[in-house]
């Protein structure tokens, strides 16, 4: 008995297989679904999306990121492109919609080629290529910008913000956007500059106008004091960080204690009472006149506390006690016992304010305040939370401009002028290398084409002006969405952080060079749904 023509079977029965171009093409369209799906949100006249989870919790925004956080993408190359967005945001925090259009279209371009019978290796080769070329000339096109330029800086903040709700008020909140950063920067002894956003917090509270919202230099904690009898308002405030709680520790195994007479209990409670009392007396001791506690606080403690007009806040977050630390100069203390005048930070002022239903704790006054909270309002919740978006993504240009000193111009400006510059680059190439960097030039030319069709003017119209100004020499020329024409980005202020771009086309050229390397989809029965179409979100393709 011969084997015979019977298949040689390596994969479990239901495993599911697409090869070649069959699986190029359904990865292709499955990428640029998700990158259709963001398109009509870029610029500033870009459209809102609201986005419904399956409770019903509605979210509007124009966020490329958090629209691709909050659909539910199956398909696993469409994955790969969400990817872009929360890498582009991670590194940059403003951009994803960029990343993602350009990665999309990328693999577009992509697409005619493997029709034109271009090996994908090639093409993914080319455009390496083309991406090293578009660094550069994304160097060569920036310009400085100084950290004591606070003009130029809040000019960066006003274009992350134009496209968003509070662009109303963008003068407003680039005043404050480039105050927090600047409050928070920290030099190294190079003169390097870097800024941690962790610093800069926001708290968030619906029920007013979003032009209320308001920076306080020093911190705001979510706390009251415990106890309604402490002090709502202390000045000259010596503030001890502690983390430990004031309490008398329980045993570990469970002991029994056997009194025999009315006096043992009594001494007993008598003892405990003193314990407590030589922590809380330790802290006053020391000169405190606020505690903030990152563990629990006795009620006999809390009330020896009030007794000596000692404002006290417990199981206070980790992350606000480090900030504390570092905006009044205190020392987190791990032993009451050991706690003295050095560890104790300063503050003109700590107390308790309410706003709207809630009351909060703010520190003002800080000697060197290097932490600041952001008190967001807006009408209602979804305003706020669009406000609070829109100022993460101001603060976040804000710092990479002056971590990285450089910025380039929008409105699809350097877009432009890299597509040009690679152009004649691909000439120089030559070679079967030439069409994919020609088309990886093309590509990124859908950021300029996309701007205008989100404008209601037409694409190629504004392309191929914005081409002829750049062949003219106007490396800066851009579209203005208002007027509709090619004009100066620098005349019209539209600035950018020079690292949106930098990391808008690297991420954008990686994903687009791993999703075209696949040639083989092999997915087994339990994984979801390989085909395009059957577990995209629908309503991707419109
Ligand atoms: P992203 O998520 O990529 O940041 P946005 O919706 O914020 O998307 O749009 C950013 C694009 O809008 C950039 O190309 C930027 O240059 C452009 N842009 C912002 N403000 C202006 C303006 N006033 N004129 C022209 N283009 C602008
Ligand atoms: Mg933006």
């Amino acid at each position: 008995m011969g084997m015979g023509n019977a298949p040689v079977i390596i994969l479990r029965e239901g495993t599911k297989r697409d090869k070649g171009k069959d699986a190029q093409f359904n990865n292709i369209a499955a990428a640029r679904a998700i990158s259709d799906a963001v398109r009509s949100s870029l610029g500033p006249r870009g459209m809102d999306k609201m986005l419904v989870d399956s409770l019903g919790d509605v979210v509007i925004t124009n966020d490329g990121v958090t629209i691709l956080k909050e659909m539910d993408v199956q398909h696993p190359a469409a994955k790969m492109l969400v990817e872009v967005a929360k890498t582009q945001d991670a590194e940059v925090g403003d951009g994803t919609t960029t990343s993602v259009i350009l990665s999309g279209e990328l693999l577009k371009k992509a697409t005619d080629l493997i029709d034109a019978n271009v090996h994908p290796t090639i093409i993914a080769s080319g455009y390496r290529l083309a991406n090293e070329k578009a660094q550069q000339v994304l160097i060569d096109t920036a310009k400085k910008v100084s950290i004591d330029d606070v003009d130029t800086l809040k000019l960066i903040a006003q274009t992350a913000m134009i496209s968003k709700s509070v662009n109303t008020s963008k003068e407003y909140f680039a005043d404050m956007v480039v105050d927090a950063v600047k409050t928070v920067v920290d030099v190294d002894q190079d003169g390097k500059y870097t800024v941690d956003l962790k610093n800069i917090q926001t708290v968030k509270k619906a029920g007013a106008k979003m032009e209320e919202s308001y920076i306080v230099k020093g911190l705001i904690i979510d706390k009251e004091p415990v106890q309604p009898s402490m002090p709502k308002s202390v000045k000259d405030a010596k503030i001890a960080l502690i983390d430990a709680a004031f309490e008398v520790k329980k045993t570990e195994i469970d002991a029994k204690i056997q009194i025999t007479d009315p006096s043992q209990l009594s001494a007993f409670l008598a003892e405990e009472e003193n314990m407590l009392k030589d922590m809380v007396m330790k802290v006053k001791a020391a000169g405190a006149n606020v505690v903030f506690c990152q563990k629990g606080i006795d009620d006999l403690a809390q009330h020896m506390f009030a007794r000596e007009g000692i404002y006290a806040c417990r199981r206070v977050k980790k992350s606000d006690m480090e900030r504390l630390g570092r905006s009044t100069g205190a020392s987190i203390v791990n032993k009451i016992s050991e706690i003295d005048a050095d560890d104790l930070g300063y503050a003109e002022t700590v107390e308790l304010k309410k706003v709207e239903d809630e009351e909060m704790t703010f520190i003002t006054g800080v000697k060197e305040p290097k932490t600041v909270s952001v008190l967001v309002r807006g009408g209602t919740n979804h305003v706020a939370d669009e406000v609070e978006r829109s100022l993460v993504d101001a603060w976040s240009v804000v710092r990479v401009a002056i971590e990285d000193g450089m910025m380039v111009t929008g409105g699809g400006s350097t877009a432009m002028e890299i597509a040009m510059q690679l152009r004649d680059y691909a000439a120089s190439v030559g070679g079967r290398a030439q069409i994919a960097i020609e088309a990886y030039a093309s590509a990124m030319e859908i950021i300029p084409s996309t701007l205008a069709e989100n404008a209601g003017l037409d694409p190629i119209d504004t392309v191929i002006e914005m081409r002829k100004q750049h062949k003219e020499g106007k490396n800066f020329a851009g579209l203005n969405p208002y007027t509709g024409k090619v004009e100066d980005m620098f005349a019209l202020n539209v600035i950018e952080p020079y690292r949106i771009g930098k990391q808008a086309i690297n991420s954008a050229t990686d994903a687009a060079v791993m999703i075209l390397r696949i040639d083989d989809v092999i997915a087994s029965q339990a994984s979801p749904v390989p085909q395009f179409g059957d577990g995209a979100p629908s309503g991707l393709d419109d």
